[in-house]
C-alpha cells in the first residue's frame, strides 16, 4: 500500500543559499529533480520538514522573484512603495 502525502506545488518555495525563491511548479519535483526558479536559478529539489526551514537562519527572500512575480501580478515593486512619504 502506498501512503499519499498530499502537497501544493503552488505553496513551494525552494530555498537555496539562504534565499526563498519562487518556480513555477506544476507538480512535486522528485528528489535530486532540476528546478528552475523564476530568477533563473537552478538547483536539485531535495525535501526536509518545515521546522528545519530555520535551522540555519531565516531565508531570505530573492529580490529578483519577488520583483517578476509582482510585475506578472500587477503588484507595485517594493522599492516604488518604500519611496512613498
Ligand atoms: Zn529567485
Amino acid at each position: 500500500m502506498t501512503a499519499l502525502i498530499y502537497i501544493d506545488p503552488a505553496a513551494i518555495h525552494p530555498v537555496v543559499d539562504g534565499e526563498w525563491h519562487r518556480a513555477r511548479l506544476t507538480g512535486i519535483p522528485k528528489p535530486g529533480q532540476g528546478i528552475t526558479m523564476l530568477c533563473g536559478v537552478t538547483a536539485a529539489a531535495a525535501f526536509e520538514p518545515l521546522s528545519e526551514r530555520r535551522a540555519h537562519g531565516i531565508p531570505r527572500q530573492c529580490s529578483r522573484c519577488d520583483a517578476i512575480c509582482r510585475r506578472e501580478r500587477g503588484i507595485p515593486q517594493q522599492h516604488t512603495r518604500q519611496s512613498r512619504p
